[in-house]
Order: structure tokens, then C-alpha cells, then sequence
């Protein structure tokens, strides 16, 4: 059945979701290319023939891509350039993967597992296609597909890539797209305007005004409190809807410019940092065994020393409980914060599941009560719960993940062997695509730890007052 073995996809499973039946098998992200201007139905019937017969034709044929004069190429995990002539249409389609396309264009591609969709921002346009629907959304109007996204499984091992109609993607977002019949190719000009060069454009870094923040701490005019400035500003390309796109990830706009300051009380207490595994303990991964594979634990550790230089510089008490690659067992880092008398403990990890789907941000804590039964509010004046809401607010504020809340979890060593307060954030998802795509980027390690100082101090402060 698949003789086509050229194309069988290299165990690299990069950026591949698991997903689907039949043969519309999940992915990484491609597109499809509207070959010549004819016209077909609107309910265009493409069967598993078309997509094999266009599979064995771009095999001996093969369909190159363009980008204004230079030639784009594939990685090995992408289902190659296709084209599909849907029964009873005259007119080809040629399919490709977008990613390589749009990202060298300077496009901002993201695929949403839950709904099964792919959008493609560049500057003000945006286009985003379902699969298998014959609607795609351009600008956020509703357009007439010739033929819908599909996820293309092209040697059965029920791991495809998401295609896209090219033609219709590119022109979307402002391209002109020509086909060249010698040379079979689809050559594609990106507008000629460059969004970087526009000073309208072009990010100006955070403008505290556009991003909702009812933190006083922020208010320099009032000398009370008085913010301490990190001088840190997000580079990006804003998008105009409350977001900015920074090192190819969407983020919302968010001001990392200035730390609430904390309270004199505030300045008297000890906070425990601990990031979660190290040393043989690598945590969760990402793209495991892959060229950019992600280990949970060096996220952890990177995220949790710029915690410890964001509280330092704002002159918090801060205990490490490492701050390198070692190996510490979970009721060993509980027992060294009792013993140095933290205040309140907060650990750094992030989330894995075995299914592709699940993403977001959550904050687990344990509400204490001592042996003789007096509550950790009594004991330390600050609570987990509270201390949770407080930095999982200014988590979701900061990524735009999907809100999974607070939740109690005493069966967490690290939370139920610390005497004190405790909290443990799990920033993003490394088994989710979307999620994983945004943790490789420096960009995550600084929010999620500019997120977490600012809960930290706010949740002091409130405790805490002058
Ligand atoms: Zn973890």
C-alpha cells in the first residue's frame, strides 16, 4: 500500500500530534496551493485516491515552493509538496507544508489542537483554516474554501501533516502567488510593505496603558508605592488585537517593565524558590530525542533563577533550593526550607500529559494546619490559596494560556512536607504543540518568572501591609 517509501516520514515525530482515523491523520502544519484558477464545487469530495495519486505524482513530478526568488525547503518530518484533483475538478490543488513557507516570511503559525485548526498571522492579516471544513476565516470573515485543510497521513503510521490550499493562504495574507508550469513551481511574493520598518508597527515595547493591571504598585506617582523598574521590554510585532508576536509565539501584551514594590514587612520575610527536578531527574519532555527537545528541569531552573534576580532586585529574602543542575529529592527540598525557616515556599515546574490535548497554566497549593492544629495562616499571616490565585491570575495575565485554576493537592511532597505556605506553579504543557511552541522561546522564561515575582510580592503585600 505505500509504495511511495521516499516519502515515509523519518521517525523524527517534531511537532506531530497524534490524532484522527481514516486517513486524515494528524500533525505538523502545511498548506495547500490553489494550482490553476478553476473553478470547483463547493463540496469537494477528496478521497483517500486523490491524495495517494497526488502523493505518486509529486513523487515523479515534484512541486518546488518560492519565496520571493529563494527556494523553500521541507524538513524530512513534513509531508512533501501534493497536488489533488478532487473527482470531477478540472483544476489541481497543490498542498505544502506552511510552516516552512510562512515562518521564512516572517509569519506567525500556530496550530490549536482542540479545534483542529491552523491560523497564519503576518502583520494585519490573518487566516485560519479547520480541517476538513470548506470555510476558512480570513481577517476573521468567512471565505469559501475550494478545498479544505486536511490532515494528510502519507505511509500509515497515523502521523500526517495539516495541509493547507497555498494559493488561498498566501493571498490571504497579502502574497502574490504565481504558478510556473516549466518549472513547477509555486512562486510567492511577500507584500512589499515590511511590518518591522513601520514605526506604527513596529513594537514600541509595553504600553502599561493598553495592558489591564490593577496593581497600584505600578503607579509611580504615587510615592508610596513606587514600582521597581526591571528596565525589561518585550520585542515583538503587536498585532493590534492585544497581542504581540515574539520569537514566532503569540503573546498577549503584558508590562514587564516595572515590579510592584514590596512592603517594608514584606522585605522582612524568606522565600524558598525551588525548581522542580535536576541532575538524572530531567522532569517532563518535550520533542524527546529530538534536535530541540526540551527537558522540563532546565526550564525550571531558568525560570526560577530569573524569579530569584526579579526578587532580589526588589530586595526580597530569597533561599534557593538549587541552582544548577543537580538531583534533590522531593522531601529533601521540603525539609531544607523548614529548616532554614522560609516564609513561603513556591516551586517552578511544568506539566505533562500523555495526551497531546491538554494545555495551560495551573497553581496547586495545600492548606496546612500544625500538629496542634493551629491553621499556616495563624503560624506565617499568608496563605497558599490565596498566594496560588494570586500568581495564577498573573500567569494567565502573562502567557494567555487556558486558565486551569488553583487546586488543592496535598499528596504533592513538596506541599505537604513544608511546614510553611507553599505553592507549585505548572507553567505550560511540553506534551501540547501550542504550549510547547511558546516554552522554546526565552520569552516564556521570562513572563512565567516576571509572573510568578509579581504574584510573590502582591501576595506579600496583601499579607503583609506597611
Ligand atoms: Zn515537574
Amino acid at each position: 500500500m505505500q509504495k511511495k517509501m521516499r516519502y515515509r516520514a523519518k521517525k523524527d515525530r517534531k511537532r506531530k500530534i497524534r490524532a484522527g482515523k481514516g486517513f486524515f491523520v494528524a500533525v505538523s502544519v502545511s498548506i495547500a496551493v490553489f494550482l490553476s484558477a478553476g473553478a470547483v464545487s463547493a463540496d469537494t469530495v477528496i478521497n483517500q485516491k486523490n491524495i495517494e495519486d497526488g502523493l505518486t505524482f509529486c513523487a515523479q513530478y515534484p512541486v518546488q515552493l518560492m519565496l520571493d526568488g529563494q527556494k523553500i525547503t521541507f524538513s524530512e518530518k513534513d509531508v512533501p509538496p501534493l497536488i489533488i484533483t478532487p473527482d470531477g475538478a478540472e483544476a489541481g490543488y497543490t498542498l505544502i507544508p506552511a510552516r516552512a513557507l510562512f515562518e521564512a516570511m516572517g509569519a506567525s503559525v500556530s496550530w490549536v489542537n482542540e479545534t483542529q485548526s491552523i491560523e497564519i498571522v503576518h502583520h494585519d492579516f490573518s487566516v485560519a483554516f479547520i480541517v476538513g471544513s470548506q470555510t476558512a476565516k480570513v481577517n476573521g470573515a468567512e471565505k469559501a474554501l475550494d478545498v479544505p485543510a486536511l490532515i494528510i497521513d502519507h505511509d500509515g503510521d497515523y502521523y500526517g501533516s495539516t495541509m493547507i490550499p497555498v494559493r488561498f493562504a498566501a493571498e490571504a495574507l497579502g502574497c502574490d502567488v504565481q504558478w510556473v508550469n516549466e518549472t513547477r513551481t509555486v512562486a510567492v511574493a511577500a507584500p512589499a510593505q515590511s511590518g518591522n520598518e513601520d514605526p506604527n508597527r513596529g513594537d514600541t515595547g509595553s504600553r502599561p496603558s493598553q495592558v489591564p493591571d490593577d496593581s497600584s504598585g505600578e503607579n509611580k506617582t504615587d510615592g508610596t508605592e513606587n514600582g521597581i523598574s526591571t528596565g525589561y521590554v518585550s520585542h515583538g510585532v503587536e498585532t493590534g488585537n492585544g497581542t504581540i508576536i515574539i520569537e514566532g509565539y503569540e503573546f498577549p501584551l503584558y508590562d514587564m517593565s516595572v515590579l510592584p514594590a514590596p512592603t517594608e514587612q514584606a522585605k522582612t520575610k524568606l522565600i524558598a524558590l525551588d525548581m522542580g527536578h535536576g541532575g538524572q531527574d530531567v522532569g517532563s519532555q518535550g520533542h524527546k530525542g529530538q534536535a530541540d527537545e526540551l527537558n522540563e528541569k532546565d526550564l525550571n531552573l531558568a525560570v526560577g533563577q530569573r524569579v530569584r534576580d526579579y526578587l532580589s532586585a526588589a530586595g526580597i529574602n530569597i533561599y534557593m533550593i538549587r541552582e544548577n543542575d543537580v538531583y534533590i529529592e522531593k522531601k529533601e527540598r521540603a525539609y531544607m526550607a523548614n529548616a532554614v525557616g522560609a516564609d513561603l515556599f513556591v516551586s517552578f515546574h511544568n506539566n505533562s500529559s500523555e495526551y497531546s490535548s491538554p494545555n495551560g497554566t495551573e497553581t496547586h497549593y495545600y492548606t496546612k494546619f500544625s500538629a496542634d492544629g493551629r491553621s499556616e495562616f495563624a503560624l506565617y499571616g499568608i496563605e497558599s490559596s490565596s498566594v496560588a490565585k494570586t500568581i495564577q491570575a498573573e500567569m494567565i495575565d502573562a502567557l494567555g494560556t487556558q486558565n486551569r485554576g488553583t487546586k488543592s493537592s496535598p499528596e504533592l511532597a513538596v506541599l505537604n512536607k513544608t511546614e510553611m505556605p507553599a505553592v507549585l506553579v505548572e507553567g505550560a504543557f511540553l506534551s501540547n504543540e501550542s504550549n510547547l511552541s511558546m516554552m522554546q522561546t526565552q520569552e516564556f522564561i521570562e513572563r512565567y518568572a516576571f509572573a510568578c515575582a509579581k504574584g510573590i510580592i502582591l501576595s506579600l503585600n496583601a499579607a503583609f501591609p506597611d
